[in-house]
């Protein structure tokens, strides 16, 4: 199965696309974890550049690591994108690139949630993980540039019968029985791409 995850930041999208990997047994792709991965290279130091104002990393970057990772074995099982895409340049150049492996998206889960709880929600993650980019200074940049850049792809992915809307704001085991609910009714509505275990989801 192929499904994109698309949400403000903070939303829970690493989170809940893990725990649902652990259901599908498909591989999981998060674009910000792989580009916090790179920061002792070239590559890596000039996305900080971006990642650390809170600004998305230039799409021909982002677009040709994605494409290094597709290529990897692993992903000929399916894939959870998480992150990615985050502006119509990047969604349309993934439909292009699932055209040609004719695999094409199965769903696209939107994690909605509003913007005061999320933004607690990063301060406390900002402290947990020390992360960078989640600084107070940094959050508002983040949910501007998802309202502007990341947030049109909603109307992208609705308008070709992709998208399922879930509630964020419950508490992380029923966001989790939403997700899975609307992953096994598009299962049963449709042919997806690979087979997935009939093993039971994983403890909370
Ligand atoms: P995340 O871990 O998904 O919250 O991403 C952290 C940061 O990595 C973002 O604020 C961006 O600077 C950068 N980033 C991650 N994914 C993308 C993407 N698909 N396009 C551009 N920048 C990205």
């Amino acid at each position: 199965m192929l499904i994109v995850f698309i949400g403000p930041p903070g939303a829970g999208k690493g989170t809940q696309s893990k725990r649902l990997l652990e259901y599908l047994q498909i591989p999981h792709l998060s674009t910000g974890e792989l580009l916090r991965g790179k920061h002792n290279s070239p590559l890596g130091r000039l996305a900080a550049q971006y990642m650390d104002k809170g600004q998305l990393v230039p799409d021909p970057i982002v677009l040709s690591m994605v494409g290094e990772e597709l290529d990897k074995p692993a992903f000929n099982r399916g894939c959870m994108f998480d992150g990615f895409p985050r502006t119509i340049q990047q969604a349309k150049s993934l439909d292009d690139s699932l055209k040609q492996r004719g695999t094409p998206l199965d769903m696209v889960i939107e994690l909605r949630a509003d913007e005061a709880e999320l933004v607690s929600r990063m301060l406390r993650r900002a402290k947990a993980e020390n992360r960078p980019d989640d600084t107070p200074e940094t959050i508002g940049r983040r949910m501007e540039v998802y309202h502007r850049q990341t947030a049109p792809l909603l109307d992208y992915y609705r308008a070709q019968g992709l998208l399922t809307t879930i509630n964020a704001m419950c508490p992380a085991d029923d966001v989790f029985q939403a997700i899975r609910e609307a992953v096994d009714k598009k299962k049963s509505e449709r042919p997806v791409h690979l087979a997935v275990s009939a093993g039971p989801a994983s403890p909370a």
